[in-house]
């Protein structure tokens, strides 16, 4: 393709961007296609000849798109949002353009620099100390699997890193059943094995209970094992339960023992006045973790990893292949984390920091959060529903009842899964489900940017028709 045609079909899309960003709301949510549907229009063998990128555009509308779920839908409430911006996808226009690579410094120095500085702004936004360092990751995994290898190596003082952990008595990190399944993840790639994520009792409220996280730490040090990190969590998967960050902090830094924070949902929430005491006890902690790409507006991928001490983390990352010396004195983000080339996300982040100021983003989550402790109490307040969970943040878990009226788990189980099948097959608004206590419950999450009240009211009027039907 030549320039002039790049040019061309560039603002071609252009316009069907902004025409998709326009009328969204007519799409279903979640896509409707069965598995295999798509697979079966894509040809098994590549072209051997170029082809016209008007056929491979008029493919894309008719093949493609059937298959795409719409997480820039207004009415997504399903999982957590990942929602955009338009300020973000200009960049995202700019960044693909420019095509860097920012592994180093040198190879793009804006890119680095930038990172740093935006980094700070989205530390100060969030409460995060002065002297601690950033890096933008791919995602929230990335992050927390970097953390536990910094502790892995921390524990046994960077002997793994070099001899592997053939002599070492295994290390022990501690959770509750809320944590994400990334810390699993985590623990399985780092070699460390998931049998020795120790789960802590939680208090009603599914926090952790420091008391039990003390007793875990000093009944593994008895049994010869050598407990390593905590990881605490700030707004959880399931239903969004928050741990006691001061208390843990406390037990952390008297146990000498590494603590990660993982509020990759709810951090962007952290940037209102009215949950910054959640923060309380950070300066204990050694690395924290949001995703900015859930509910900042900046677009996927983004994903903010703060570190107390960045020495550990390079320590722990850094390789030095003769081909990659490069300049003393700067930044090489590629000892921050998995990935040699890296993106220029923070180019996204700037656009949107500036574009929308930290006021706009405040008022759009605020606004979400009030709209979901709304929506919760007419649930609380409907005969046939009942809420599960009170609203953490913008998310909260409900369920239908089952008409015979009797407690028995398996009928209003099978009733609410059934119900929230229909919902999305219906494609009007799109939720997706949690078990809590052994129960199924409908899990409510408001994020999307132009997500609006009439959004929030006519999804609810579309779950009350759809149970109504199933009761
Ligand atoms: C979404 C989420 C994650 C994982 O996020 P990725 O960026 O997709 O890896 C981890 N922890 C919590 C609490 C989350 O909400």
């Amino acid at each position: 393709m030549n320039n002039q045609d790049f040019r061309k079909h560039a603002h071609e899309l252009v316009d069907w961007i902004a025409d998709y960003m326009e009328n969204v709301r007519e799409y279903p949510v979640r896509s409707q296609v069965k598995p295999g549907d798509i697979a079966a229009q894509i040809a098994d063998i590549p072209p051997v000849a170029g082809e016209s990128f008007e056929s491979i555009f008029s493919d894309f509308q008719n093949v493609i798109m059937p298959g795409i779920t719409h997480w820039q839908h207004p009415r997504f409430f399903a999982y957590f949002p990942a929602n955009s911006t338009p300020e973000s996808q200009l960049a995202e226009m700019l960044i693909s353009a420019l095509g860097v690579n920012g592994m180093l410094w040198e190879t793009s120095p804006a890119a680095t620099e930038l990172e740093e500085k935006t980094m700070k702004w989205l530390g100060q936004m969030v409460g995060i100390p002065n002297n601690w360092s950033g890096v933008i990751q791919d995602t929230a995994s990335s992050a927390t699997f970097c953390a536990i290898l910094a502790a892995r190596e921390k524990a046994t003082n960077f002997h793994t890193n070099k001899s592997g952990l053939y002599q070492q008595a295994p290390l022990k990190f501690y959770v509750t059943r809320e944590a994400h399944s990334s810390i699993e993840k985590a623990m399985k790639m780092a070699g460390l094995g998931s049998e020795h994520i120790h789960f802590v009792a939680t208090t009603d409220d599914h926090s952790m209970d420091t008391k039990a996280l003390e007793q875990a730490i000093q009944k593994d040090r008895s049994k010869g094992f050598v407990p390593a990190g905590i990881i605490a969590c700030i707004g959880a998967t399931g239903m969004g339960a928050i741990d006691p960050l001061e208390q843990i902090g406390n037990v952390a830094r008297e146990e000498g023992l590494y603590l990660h924070v993982d509020a990759a949902w709810a951090g962007s929430a952290l940037i209102l006045e009215e949950y910054q005491h959640l923060m309380k006890g950070i300066e204990h902690a050694d690395s924290f973790v949001f995703n900015p790409h859930k509910w900042m507006g900046i677009q996927f991928d983004c994903s903010a990893h703060f570190v107390r001490d960045k020495e550990t983390l390079i320590r722990t990352l850094t390789i030095m292949p003769e081909y990659l010396k490069s300049n003393q004195g700067v930044t090489d983000y590629r000892d921050w984390g998995i990935q040699l080339g890296r993106r220029m996300r923070a180019l996204k982040v700037w656009f949107v920091l500036r574009g929308q100021g930290t006021e706009q983003i405040q008022q759009r989550i605020r606004q979400h959060i009030q709209w979901a402790e709304k929506l919760a109490e007419t649930i609380n307040n409907t005969e046939g529903f009942e809420l599960i969970t009170q609203p953490r943040f913008a998310l909260f878990t409900f369920r239908a009842l089952s008409n015979s009226g009797d407690d028995d788990n398996t009928e209003s189980n099978e009733l609410n899964d059934a119900l929230i099948k229909a919902v999305n097959d219906d494609g009007f608004t799109y939720l997706t489900r949690t078990v809590i206590n052994g129960q199924s419950v409908i899990r409510w999450s408001i994020g999307h940017t132009n997500c609006t009240w009439e959004d929030v009211e006519s999804s609810w009027e579309k779950v009350k028709e759809k149970a109504s039907k199933l009761q």
